[in-house]
């Protein structure tokens, strides 16, 4: 099985993807509201949350556009300072929500200082904000964000794309006061790609009530009738909520703490080995436990690399759009232990000695 060092998917751990074999059942049945039934008190704990949070059959753009169709009644301010928050920002525009970004320099972070000068400027119902800028390997400062956001605007939704952070970083979404907090499987939380996850306030359910055009597929206000009952409005991807329970197992018995801290300490190691050998994209203070960006300063060739680590099965992962080739990524997060993460050093030590 190769072993993936990419921002996501990341590596699904054996006894996770057999849990996908058992037999698919009618999504209608009681074994699937027990199956939903179980498995809610776990995604709340994973999230620190008593909202609700509902699951979809989709990827977490999905959600993206779920939580804009959902939410924001008038105007939007979107934090900007990576491809993922560009890529939210086009999602609003495609569903005509009135928006204005707010952008940051890539390799900075979004502050509480921008964001609240420009909640200040302009009346904005709906704030947008990516926690972990999975391009830049940039982690937004999301508590001060979301807590002086609030001060400026008690009634502001608070939107938190958490893709490549939720269940390996710390957000503890009632004590942030977060109204979404969205996420996908094939990330820190280690399964198949294909579900994704939003912890969901009471006012953002309050706010959906007010907006009548929500979209049907991710309207929030569905989703709610058919968890009060343990289900889905549509067919959910039964196989994958097998998974599900079993990685959520898996995740408590590791404990949420030492999760968070596994991440922290495989940040740590790999910004300082980059660090010896090349140099961080992402600002101090502001640097991702998920994912490192690496700024290319050999100019080495990213392919070579590529083909190199291939022979030990290895996967890394290229810069994403614009910084292709001047930066590469370096994913930490799921299943990585150190062990793992100190082979793929290792080995690119030895691509970097073959070229001396
Ligand atoms: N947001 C961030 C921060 C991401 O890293 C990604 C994917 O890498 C996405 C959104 C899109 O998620 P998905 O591919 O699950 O739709």
């Amino acid at each position: 099985m190769p072993k993936l060092f990419i921002p996501g998917p990341t590596n699904v751990a054996d006894e996770v993807l057999e849990a996908q074999t058992k037999a698919v059942i009618g999504h209608r049945s009681q074994a699937l509201a027990d199956l939903m039934g179980r498995i809610q008190p776990m995604l709340k704990q994973v999230f620190q949350t008593e909202n609700r949070i509902f699951i979809t059959a989709s990827s977490g753009s999905g959600l993206q556009e779920g939580a804009l169709r959902n939410c924001v009644a008038e105007r939007l301010l979107i934090c900007v300072c990576g491809a993922f928050g560009e890529r939210w920002h086009a999602v609003a525009l495609s569903n005509a929500i009135p928006v204005d970004r707010l952008d940051a320099t890539w390799g900075e972070p979004n502050t509480a200082e921008q964001v609240v000068a420009a909640l200040q400027r302009k009346n904005y119902d709906a704030l947008a904000i990516v926690h972990n800028e999975t391009s830049t390997g940039v982690e937004n400062p999301l508590a001060d964000i979301a807590s002086r956001a609030r001060q400026v605007n008690p009634d502001l939704m608070i939107l938190v794309d958490a893709v490549s952070s939720a269940a390996g970083v710390d957000i503890p979404v009632d004590e942030w006061d977060l109204d979404v907090l969205l996420t996908s499987s094939q990330k820190c939380f280690a399964l198949p790609p294909g579900l994704a996850f939003a912890a969901v306030s009471e006012r953002a359910l309050q706010r959906a009530e007010n907006i009548p055009y929500r979209g049907w597929y991710f309207d929030f206000l569905l989703y709610k009738r058919y968890l009060e009952r343990n289900m889905t409005p549509a067919t959910p991807a039964v196989t994958l909520l097998y998974a599900l329970e079993t990685q959520l197992g898996r995740i408590l018995e590791e404990g949420i703490r030492a999760r968070f801290e596994r991440h922290r300490e495989l940040a740590q190691l790999a910004q300082s080995w980059a660090q010896d050998r090349f140099a961080l994209f992402a600002a101090e203070g502001y640097r991702s436990k998920t994912v490192t960006t690496v700024r290319n300063t050999r100019g080495i060739d990213f392919n070579q690399l590529s083909s190199f680590l291939q022979k030990s099965d290895m996967v890394l992962a290229n810069g994403y759009g614009k910084l292709k080739g001047e930066t590469f990524r370096i994913g930490h997060m799921g299943e990585t232990t150190s062990a793992d993460l100190q082979s793929l050093l290792g080995q690119i030590d030895a691509f970097l000695a073959l070229r001396e």
